[in-house]
């Protein structure tokens, strides 16, 4: 088995892991939304170990990293509506898709004409990208899934053996994955929701529309605009079900509901944790970013406890709380309570 070394993300390290990506290795990296599992995109076996590593389905893409703009000469084509979108949110959590060229091996877009591309707003992210001079191909570092790792530690306890090096750089602050936005149609359409909303698309380029299937299951036979979606996500083991009203009507539902079932675990915006008593409730925050930010962390901390059914308080899926609803959407299988 491969020595996996998990290491702080001083310079030394960081010269290291691209010395790594260069040799066509993979190594994870923190990123301000998720850790991320990289490799150069332009080398179709290194791109391969990604997908091995992850045990991800070959039919799910990637998203290519840069650290600067000109890296995208040659590998798309790109449109002043991005332009416009990465004067406003670059580097930041918004990944574009644009019409690919040749350069870009269609495994790391799972042979679709479009590639995903993005620049990371960390430190370490933009060192790494800068260091080792690459356009990396990095899908969240978790094993295919499993909840996306927000923590050094979380992309350890799934890539033990699998990697030769984790950069731990902290938590991330984001807490889920970039916004996917399609800009190769006529209007620009979010795939999927993160911490760039429709609304701050749509005051940069007039408009922006939401794909159906970010909140709804993908119907029998329709196909997934955005490969990932088609694939169960962010899953915890247990079973999981979500509850959106009022603190006092959800917190009524999801107590009943906890005594009656053998296992529950309860996670609940800060306020109403009081409503629950002596039963066993775990922090989501008090809004719907600090629900992001504390999302996949508190869905592998329950796991840890061998709960069987996990209760969630979630939140109207709109603005803000349209990336974490989404994720809590997929998590529970789409089994959401309105109270
Ligand atoms: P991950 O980094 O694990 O969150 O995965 C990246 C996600 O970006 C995929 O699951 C897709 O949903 C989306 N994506 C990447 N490239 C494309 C593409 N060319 N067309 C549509 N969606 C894409
Ligand atoms: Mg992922």
């Amino acid at each position: 088995m491969m020595e996996t070394k998990c290491v702080p993300a001083d310079a030394q390290a960081i010269e290291q892991a691209a010395a790594l990506l260069r040799s066509g290795q993979v190594v994870a990296f923190p990123t301000e939304t998720v850790y991320g599992l990289g490799a150069n995109a332009l080398d179709d076996q290194a791109v391969r170990a990604i997908f091995a590593a992850k045990e991800r389905p070959a039919d799910n893409p990637l998203i290519v990293h840069i650290a600067k703009r000109e890296q995208l000469r040659g590998l798309c084509h790109v449109t002043d509506t991005a332009v416009k979108l990465m004067d406003a949110y670059w580097p930041g959590p918004l990944t574009m898709l644009l019409m690919k060229t040749d350069l870009v091996p269609a495994v790391t877009t799972a042979g679709l004409p479009s590639v995903a591309v993005r620049c990371p707003n960390h430190p370490v992210a933009l060192a790494l990208l800068s260091a080792c001079a690459l356009p990396i191909a990095a899908p969240s570092a978790n094993r295919s899934g499993r909840p996306s790792p927000t923590a050094a530690a979380h992309v350890l306890e799934d890539m033990r053996g699998r990697i030769p090096l984790i950069l731990d750089g902290g938590a991330c602050r984001v807490g889920v994955e970039s916004t996917v936005v399609d800009l190769t149609g006529d209007v620009p359409c979010v795939l999927r929701p993160g911490a760039v909303t429709p609304a701050d698309i749509a005051r940069i380029v007039g408009q922006c529309t939401v794909a159906p299937s970010v909140m709804r299951p993908l119907m029998e036979g329709e196909s997934a605009p955005s490969p990932g979606m088609r694939h169960r996500h962010y899953a915890p083991r247990a079973k999981m079900t979500v509850y959106v009203g009022s603190d006092e009507h959800v917190a009524r539902a999801i107590s009943r509901r906890y005594d009656q079932t053998d296992g529950a675990v309860i996670l609940a915006h800060t306020g109403a944790l009081p409503l629950f008593g002596n039963r066993r409730a775990y922090s989501l925050g008090a809004s719907p970013r600090e629900g992001a930010h504390l999302l996949f962390q508190r869905l592998r901390e329950m796991d840890e406890t061998g709960c069987t059914l996990i209760l969630a308080q979630g939140w109207e899926a709109q603005g803000d709380a349209l990336a974490v609803m989404n994720r809590m959407a997929r998590a529970a299988a789409f089994d959401i309570v309105y109270v």
